[in-house]
C-alpha cells in the first residue's frame, strides 16, 4: 500500500492514465488528493514524503475508484471553477467549461452601465454569476427549464453574495415577462443527437438536455436567434456558444433574423465558439 503523498499520487496517476491524457492524470491525482486533505498544490510538493493516515487513504481511495468508473471530477468534488468563482455543480447542471470563458469575457466587453443581461439555460449559474460579479451594475435575469438546475443555480449566487442576479423557470424565452434585455447570452445544447461523444468521457454523466439539439445540433440556436429580437433593445447584443463547426450556420441564422455586426470569437483552443450580433440601432432599423 503507497503511503507517502509521493507514492499515492504516483499510484493514482498510472491508474489514471489508463482513460485521459498523462497531464490530466497526474492533475486529477493531486486534485482528488488536495479535497480529501484539504490542502493547495503548494502542500503537496512540500510535504511529498509525508505520510498519508489510513483515514485519508481511505477516503481518497474511495474518491479514485469512483474517478475510474468515469464519473467526472467536477461530480466527485461537487464543484468547479469557472471565471475565477468556486461554483457548486451537480449531476442536473452542465460542468461549466474553460471554453465558456470566452463568451464571458465577450458580454464583459459589451457591457456599459446598468444595462440588463439575460442568460439562457443558465445550469449552475455560470455565466451569469460571473457577468453579475464582474459587472455589478447589471441587472441579471437568469432561466432555465429545469427546477433543479435552477436551484443550484440560485444556492451558488447566495454562496457568493451576487444580489444582482434573478432566477426564473423558463423554457427559453417562454415564461419571460414582456421586458427587453441589452444583452443575451447563452450556452445552449448543440451537439448533434447521434453524436457519439454524447457516449464518452464526462458528457455520459451530464443532463443531455444541456447537450443535445436535434439531428444538427442546431435546433435550440436556431429558436434563440428566431425569438431573441423580442426581447432584445435596439442596439442589444446576442452572444452563443456554438460547436467549433457551427460557427457559419449560427452566422447565416443570425443573417437571416437581420442582426449586424455579426462576428465569431475563438476559444481559448483555437476553435469558432461564440457567435455575436447586434439588433439595429434605431437609425440604422426602418
Ligand atoms: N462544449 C461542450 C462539449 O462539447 C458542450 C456544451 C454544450 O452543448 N453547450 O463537451
Amino acid at each position: 500500500m503507497p503511503n507517502t503523498v509521493q507514492q499515492w499520487l504516483q499510484t493514482a496517476r498510472q491508474q489514471l492514465a489508463q482513460f485521459v491524457p498523462p497531464d490530466e492524470a497526474s492533475m486529477e491525482a493531486q486534485i482528488l488528493l488536495m479535497h480529501v486533505l484539504n490542502v493547495n498544490r503548494a502542500w503537496l510538493i512540500a510535504h511529498a514524503t509525508d505520510n498519508l493516515t489510513d483515514m485519508s487513504i481511505t477516503k481518497v481511495e474511495s474518491l479514485l475508484q469512483r474517478r475510474l468508473q468515469g464519473e467526472p471530477v467536477a461530480h466527485i468534488l461537487g464543484s468547479r471553477e469557472f471565471f475565477g468563482l468556486a461554483l457548486k455543480v451537480t449531476p442536473d447542471t452542465l460542468i461549466p467549461r474553460p471554453d465558456t470563458e470566452t463568451l464571458v469575457e465577450a458580454a464583459l466587453a459589451k457591457v456599459n452601465g446598468r444595462i440588463r443581461v439575460l442568460d439562457l439555460g443558465t445550469g449552475t449559474g455560470a455565466i451569469a454569476l460571473a457577468i453579475a460579479r464582474h459587472a455589478p451594475a447589471c441587472e441579471v435575469v437568469a432561466v432555465d427549464a429545469s427546477a433543479s438546475a435552477l436551484a443550484v443555480a440560485a444556492e451558488n449566487a447566495a454562496t457568493l453574495q451576487l444580489s444582482n442576479v434573478q432566477f426564473l423557470a423558463s423554457n427559453w424565452f417562454a415564461a419571460l415577462p414582456a421586458h427587453k434585455f441589452d444583452l443575451i447570452v447563452s450556452n445552449p445544447p448543440y451537439i448533434e443527437t447521434d453524436d457519439p461523444h454524447l457516449l464518452q468521457g464526462d458528457l455520459r454523466f451530464e443532463p443531455i438536455s444541456a447537450l443535445a439539439s436535434g439531428a444538427d445540433g442546431l435546433q435550440d440556436i436556431r429558436q434563440i436567434v428566431a425569438e431573441a429580437p423580442g426581447y432584445l433593445n435596439a442596439g442589444g447584443w446576442l452572444l452563443l456558444e456554438h460547436g467549433y463547426n457551427q460557427a457559419e450556420a449560427v452566422q447565416q441564422l443570425y443573417h437571416a433574423a437581420r442582426f449586424e455586426q455579426i462576428q465569431t470569437l475563438q476559444d481559448l483552443g483555437g476553435n469558432p465558439r461564440v457567435t455575436l450580433a447586434q439588433w439595429p440601432t434605431a437609425s440604422t432599423h426602418q
